[in-house]
């Protein structure tokens, strides 16, 4: 992370916890709810199946740059589906960098040719081992790994939603991490119940055994990006909601935190990690600031 950048969010920080403010500093662009897979702990593919065009993303993100948000997410469906007018998901994020986002992120099923070296990092979804992976996304493995080793650069970072059928598999994404070519890091969430996807969800108990994995994996270096800090809040689902630092724009519409927070009584069995982690650390949790400064100078 550049210096300038870094001065940037320290004090977004410092204003945030001193001043109790609410502005968003991250903020994430639905390009498309279009996908090529049926993932089965997915509830968000292929409703509208629109992608949605350059000029409207291009104000989109105009409207998040002048609120102030300076990371930015490019998401989906599967947003290398993404295309206008010979325009691909590159040059959206090449013009994020122009507007002066500092950090452009962009996330992906990885089955598509990963050439992407301007974003940040690219978040892949890896769900396990091949056989735990396949179960929950198709026969996509094999194809995800030739895509990583022809890619570009290494701003390549796995992102496992952990759930029911891939809990005993967070130890070989975390060496799959470690060990693969052009990728820098495993991120985890746990898997957040929407109605239709309750039986995939984990129980306390599940969770604290899949955070004593994901410590012993730290500690044997692994390269997790998540804050070890945060963890007896997710286990207990003790984190305040919803995260007013992030928002989410999808066709026009603004949401805080995500698109989520319309489903009835989700924000309490909320598995992503990023919530727990920026609301612990703009409430000015002192460990986690910590953890936070640590983790992110080694991973961005
Ligand atoms: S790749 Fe993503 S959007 Fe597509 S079905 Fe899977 S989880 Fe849903
Ligand atoms: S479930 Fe609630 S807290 Fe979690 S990401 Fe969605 S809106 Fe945010």
């Amino acid at each position: 992370m550049k210096a300038s950048s870094f001065l940037h969010f320290a004090r977004f920080g410092l204003r945030t916890i001193l001043l109790r403010r609410q502005d968003p500093i991250l903020g994430t662009i639905i390009l498309t709810d279009k996908c090529n897979l049926h993932c089965k702990h997915c509830s968000v593919n292929n409703i509208t199946a629109v992608i949605h065009p350059y000029r409207q993303v291009i104000g989109e993100m105009r409207q998040l740059y002048e609120m102030g948000v300076r990371i930015l997410f490019f998401c989906g469906g599967e947003t290398f589906l993404w295309a206008d007018s010979g325009r691909t998901l590159r040059d959206l994020v090449i013009e994020a960098k122009r507007m002066g986002f500092l950090i452009v992120n962009v996330v992906t099923n990885g089955t598509f040719p990963l050439d992407l070296p301007e974003a940040d990092l690219i978040l892949l979804s890896l769900d396990g081992d091949r056989e735990r992976h396949n179960a929950i996304r198709g026969d996509t493995y094999d194809l995800i790994f030739h895509n990583i080793r022809r890619a570009p650069a290494d701003n390549i970072c796995f992102y496992m939603a952990i759930n029911q059928i891939n809990k005993d598999a967070i130890r070989e994404v975390c060496l799959a991490a470690r060990d693969t070519e052009h990728v820098r890091a495993v991120s985890f969430n746990f898997h957040t119940p929407y109605p239709d996807t309750e039986d995939l969800a984990l129980s306390r108990e599940e969770k604290a055994a899949c955070c004593q994995v994901i410590a012993q994996m730290m500690k044997e270096g692994a390269p997790v990006f998540n804050l070890k800090s945060a963890f007896p809040c997710l286990i207990e689902n003790r984190f305040p909601t919803p995260c007013h630092q992030c928002v989410v724009m999808e066709n026009g519409r603004l949401s805080t935190c995500g698109r989520c927070i319309e489903v009835p009584g989700l924000c309490e069995r909320c598995g992503y990690f990023f919530v727990a982690e920026y609301t612990l650390l703009f409430r000015g949790n002192p460990r986690v600031m910590l953890d936070m400064l640590r983790t992110y100078l080694r991973y961005i």
